[in-house]
């Protein structure tokens, strides 16, 4: 791989022709059309979100005299640059000198660009920037961009894996997935946590429809000039989840949707009882784990263990262990009572607290409470053998 440092290469330079696409949330072009800023490897423009504290960071920076780091860029052909590293230092610069955001100044005062004395519009367009230039095959331009992490903003694992099987396939799934003007992302968002900025819906599209195998998937489909499959697989799982829960409930998102819809989608669930017995176990003190609840609706409600139902305190079992332990003993059987209806050696066994659990003596998932008047304890081998009911 070639490099060669440029030092002559000014904001005014990289500004010329900018162009900002509102819509896709990326910066196009510079150098008179020559650069391509967001060439499609490339994650989504980040820094306007948060209030846009890191794109004013480069102004301030530019206007200070900082200097704002390092930009690669890669030679594609004679007359054409891409953008490897400073897309997101480039696009901040490129929409403050087009006046899509303003910085304060040193009175607190809102300053677009347009808006400024020229001394300072001066500064701005007459800094020069460190661009290594470099010129090499795909895949070591590629393997390269791998080992760049942008200042101070990592690569998420999905933005890395766009950046490796780039092509046809990417673009279009970028485009329907990690787009944050969709308007299908609210919907989304109540089951898939994350941002569409940072490809959390277009990463849990591609691990649902290749069931947690993304990069072979992605491999695999590379060159694909349509994304039919994926959108597919996609939204019958989301239409799944909202068709057999009809309430939406914060615990929802993030949850491991996919196996869910690949185990259960060939059940038939009826929305209303679902959804009352959402409402119910929602209400229900007992149980620890909500996220465990929707789980634990699809198989049948029998799985209790994903619910994590609250059990019996230290002070609750110690109470009744001795009130259980001085019975059992002024009749000379085990103070477990499933021990002493037995005929084997632990028949008067009395057991120590150590050895032995709390058990419901009414099951919680029959409405048995977990306190103290619905608390025995048993010894460890009974309680075991009772389960969790
Ligand atoms: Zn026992």
């Amino acid at each position: 791989m070639i490099t060669i440092l440029k030092t002559n290469i000014t904001v005014k330079d990289i500004c010329e022709g900018f162009v900002y696409n509102d819509y896709e949330g990326k910066g196009l072009f510079g150098l008179a059309g020559k650069l391509t800023i967001q060439p499609e490897y490339q994650r989504n423009y980040i820094y306007a979100s948060d209030g846009g504290k890191r794109e004013m960071a480069v102004i301030e920076s530019v206007l200070k005299g900082y200097p704002i780091g390092l930009i690669y860029f890669n030679k594609a052909s004679e007359n054409k640059l891409e953008v490897l590293d400073g897309q997101q230092r480039i696009t901040s610069l490129g929409r403050f000198v087009t006046d899509k955001f303003a910085v304060k100044d040193e009175n607190g005062m809102e300053q677009y660009f347009g808006g400024m004395a020229k001394d300072k519009k001066d500064k701005i367009l007459e800094t020069k920037l460190l661009i290594y230039e470099c010129e090499g095959t795909e895949s070591q331009i590629k393997e390269w961009f791998k080992t760049i992490n942008i200042a101070g903003v990592p690569l998420v694992p999905q933005e890395l894996l766009n950046a490796i099987y780039s092509g046809p396939f990417v673009t279009l799934g970028k485009e329907e997935f990690s787009n944050s003007q969709n308007s299908n992302i609210q919907k989304w968002s109540a089951y898939i946590k994350g941002s569409a900025n940072r490809q959390a819906f277009f990463e849990r599209a591609l691990d649902w429809v290749s069931k947690g195998n993304i990069d072979d998937y992605m491999s695999s489909h590379r060159n694909d000039k349509n994304i039919n499959e994926l959108k597919k697989y996609f939204n019958s799982v989301i239409d799944w989840i909202s068709s057999v829960f009809i309430d939406v409930e914060s615990e929802m998102q993030g949850l491991e949707w996919g196996r869910l819809y690949e185990q259960y989608h060939k059940k038939s669930y009826d929305p209303k009882k679902v959804s009352a017995e959402v409402r119910k176990l929602y209400g229900d003190p007992y149980i620890k784990n909500r996220k465990g609840i929707f789980e634990f609706i699809l198989g049948g409600s029998v799985d209790t263990k994903l619910l994590e139902v609250r059990i019996f305190d230290e002070a609750t079992k110690k109470s009744v262990y001795a009130t259980q332990t001085a019975k059992a003993e002024k009749k000379g059987v085990s103070n477990c009572s499933h021990c002493a209806i037995g005929h084997d050696a632990n028949k008067a066994k009395i057991w120590s607290l150590s050895d032995m659990d709390a058990d419901h003596v009414s099951a919680w998932s029959k409405g048995g409470k977990s306190d103290i008047k619905n608390c025995e304890m048993l010894c460890k081998t009974h309680n075991r053998a009772k389960g969790n009911r």
